[in-house]
């Protein structure tokens, strides 16, 4: 092979995901000055596994998924990412995924490199006894490389908490002793932290207060609305809300809730978790799926899916301040839309980061074998997130940058400054 040619996995039908990762690497390059001569390090992941994962099914058969584990990056420290289990996981978007935390980790400065993993699955058609085996195997077969030094698994798409109860079982088995620090996001009973269920939704509220203080716009009586009212939507319209500001829209898969004057986040999460329909939500009106883009509002929060803000929306919107709670939901095009009409964009990799940040706080607790009040985490994540958005914002100023090319040059800088002082082996 000449020595020029890049390796299979960086062309072929491998792209994808991977592809976007490299694009966004591109954009970031011309401001990296110095470091820039180490940036094909990111154009590499620096471990890819790929495991089969054979189970015996309920009805005695043999079934083998594929798992995937890729480490991005480890320059600043053990990886660290989310496992998932999607029937269209592939190679690429483990590699993308696992980039996009090298990111992450470093733009909140947490001492972690970038992983991620995945098993081509619907979890679903599995019985909970073969979603335990399939998990235990998966576990087992890239256990050669995670562990509390090296790989921190978490939950994504599809895991849980018993999922992660599992893993951290399955992986203690292997060693012979009891490691909870190997996954994060495990029920509290078994080393999980206070605070890590919230920690999401808090985090987008916490920079969502730092843009609003810069922009001269006030918490009090602002307008909020908030696409996904699962996990993250619903911590952050509570975090909201108990802050003076008014849910104004709310959205799920199932419909849309409209209450110009503000509805009650807490009364909508007691309303679901009854059992009932947002859209029959007693505190607010229906309206169409489509009009939720166009609401009257200062803060719009995607925390649902990708790919949500298109250019077919993006003209519609009429907020000033758009706060990433879901990972990549807006569109490039559309964000250079948003950016022409004076809209402020924080970014995923720094609005969604307050999840990863008390992982981490996880994790330290778990190495400490001490763990600490929510009141303490809370206050923790609040100092972490506001000091990562500072010094992003401040990069942005300087560069004359939007905030998320600003993530990404903050991001870079750490893991090439960690990469360059460290010098190549042997
Ligand atoms: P979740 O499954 O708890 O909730 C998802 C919500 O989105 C639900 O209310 C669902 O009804 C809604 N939804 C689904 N399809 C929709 C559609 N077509 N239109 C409108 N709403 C729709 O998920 P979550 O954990 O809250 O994650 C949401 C997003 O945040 C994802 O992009 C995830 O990757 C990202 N994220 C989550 C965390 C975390 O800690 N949970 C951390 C970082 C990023």
């Amino acid at each position: 092979m000449s020595i020029k040619q890049l390796p299979s996995y960086l062309h072929g039908e491998h792209v994808g995901p991977w592809a976007i990762f490299l694009e966004q690497i591109d954009r970031v390059t011309p401001h990296l000055d110095q470091y820039a001569g180490w940036v094909d390090t990111l154009r590499r992941p620096k471990r890819c596994l790929i495991v089969d994962v054979p189970i015996r099914m309920d009805d005695g058969t043999v079934h083998h998924f594929e798992g995937y584990r890729v480490q991005h990056n480890i320059s600043r420290g053990p990886g660290k990412g989310g496992v998932r289990y999607h029937p269209d996981v592939t190679l690429s978007e483990v590699m993308a995924l696992a980039g996009w935390m090298t990111i992450k980790n470093a733009a909140v400065n947490l001492p972690y490199g970038g992983a991620k993993g995945g098993v081509r699955v619907d979890p679903q058609a599995l019985s909970p006894a073969e979603l335990e085996r399939m998990t235990r195997r998966y576990t087992s077969e890239i256990g050669i490389i995670i562990g509390p030094e090296h790989d921190i698994p978490a939950p994504d798409v599809n895991t849980n908490e018993k999922i992660m109860a599992w893993m951290m079982d399955t992986y203690s088995m292997n060693v012979g002793a009891t490691t909870p620090g190997v996954v994060t996001g495990k029920p509290v009973s078994l080393g999980g932290s206070l605070g890590r269920r919230d920690a999401t939704g808090r985090g987008c509220y916490i920079v969502a207060r730092e843009a609003m203080a810069r922009i001269g716009m006030r918490m009090a009586g602002a307008r909020v609305a908030i696409q996904g009212y699962g996990n993250v939507g619903n911590a952050a319209a509570r975090a909201f809300h108990d802050a003076g500001a008014r849910i104004v829209a709310v959205q799920d898969a199932g419909g849309t809730i409209h209450a110009p004057g503000g509805l009650d986040p807490h009364a909508l999460c007691r309303h679901l978790d009854g059992g009932g329909a947002l859209a029959d939500f007693p505190g607010a009106g229906k309206i169409p799926q489509e009009d939720f883009w166009s609401v009257d509002c200062e803060v719009l929060l995607p925390a649902a899916l990708e790919n949500q803000i298109t250019v077919a929306n993006a003209g519609a919107i009429r907020a000033r301040l758009l706060v990433e709670g879901a990972n990549g939901p807006t569109a490039p095009q559309a964000e250079d839309i948003l950016l022409d009409r004076g809209v402020l964009v924080v970014p995923d990799v720094l609005a969604n980061a307050g999840g990863v940040t008390v992982s981490y706080f996880e994790w330290v607790q778990n190495s400490a074998s001490y763990f600490w009040t929510e009141a303490d985490i809370h206050d923790r994540l609040d100092r972490a997130l506001t000091e990562a958005f500072r010094a992003i914002w401040q990069v942005a100023e300087d560069k004359r940058i939007p905030l998320r090319t600003a993530a990404f040059v903050v991001a870079c800088a750490r893991v090439l400054e960690a990469r360059a002082l460290r010098g190549l082996y042997p």
